[in-house]
């Protein structure tokens, strides 16, 4: 079935859903974006990401059009409009029509999209049995480049260490950054735990600050699990207990192989699944 799409200030048919080449969306990468999971009706961490949209927005010039509260209600309008209640939104803010020069300023408009669609996750059997990773030649962008806080259009970064996975026969790949140590997955945040104690690179190591992440260390601290922001090294993640990923699409999935050495005993461990479990329920607005 054809999807509603909104587009700038209203919905529109998938079909009349058409943005410019002009835009500096497509010919740059110049743009930022969300992706959003609707769980039983209800929209996940809504706030949280429109708080992180308009400070990616910010730290690349772009100025959002129209408020917060505007932005809200026009997501919600458009999972309405589509009957969605168990799916995934994305909204995509473009540079706008610019000329062929790369000079944002030349942008008048800023294009706001908003679908709201199914997903589709990992395949169950990977949640239960874990993924393998490998390590990623690419390394994550220096945070003087470009901020890893910012979820920018331009993903060309994390698909070449996608492409790397892929090449490698696995689905993910780790990032390191230009001091070897662990920043992110291609499009995943990274956990191991060690000793019964989680850890997690800070995002000035070159990871994304994750609606996820940070609603994993939450549960993780109010089930009385030590959570530590601290540098990881490759050592770090080849000699942990437990290893494990988070993203808004991905939830929380076990790794259980990085670049052939094997995590614990081979299974996704007893603190990932404890915390899979809780956030799954947290997601669908179950508490225990
Ligand atoms: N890192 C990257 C590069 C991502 O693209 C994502 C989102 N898929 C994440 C981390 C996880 O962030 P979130 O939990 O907000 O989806």
């Amino acid at each position: 079935m054809a999807l509603k799409i909104w587009l700038n200030d209203k919905l529109v048919d998938q079909s009349q859903a058409c943005i410019s080449v002009y835009d500096h969306g497509l010919l740059y990468g110049d743009g930022v974006f969300e992706g959003i999971r609707i769980y039983s009706g209800r929209i996940f961490e809504l706030a949280a990401h429109l708080k992180r949209l308009y400070e990616s927005a910010r730290v690349i010039r772009i100025e959002i059009p129209i408020s917060v509260s505007a932005m809200l209600d026009a997501v919600e309008e458009t999972v309405k409009a589509n009957g969605i209640t168990d799916g995934y939104i994305r909204l995509v803010i473009t540079r706008g029509i610019g000329t062929l020069g790369i000079n944002p300023f030349a942008c008048k408009k800023p294009q706001i999209i908003i679908i709201a669609d199914t997903i589709r996750m990992y395949r169950e059997e990977l949640y239960e049995k874990g993924m393998k990773v490998i390590s990623a030649c690419t390394m994550r962008c220096h945070p003087l480049s470009l901020p890893p806080q910012v979820k920018s259009l331009n993903y060309l970064n994390n698909i070449l260490a996608k492409i790397e996975a892929i090449d490698n026969g696995v689905p993910e790949a780790i990032m390191y950054n230009h001091a070897g140590y662990v920043a992110e997955a291609s499009g995943d945040n990274v956990f191991i735990v060690k000793n019964g104690v989680l850890y997690t690179p800070p995002t000035h190591a070159g990871s994304l600050d994750g609606i996820t992440r940070a609603v994993v260390m939450r549960i993780a601290a109010e089930n009385g699990i030590k959570v530590v922001e601290d540098n990881l090294t490759r050592f770090d993640l080849y000699v942990s207990d437990e290893f494990f990923l988070t993203g808004t699409a991905a939830e929380v999935i076990g790794v259980i192989e990085i670049d052939g050495r094997q995590i614990g005993d081979g299974k996704p461990g007893a603190i990932t699944k404890m915390l899979r479990e809780k956030f799954f329920n947290c997601a669908r607005g179950r508490t225990d």
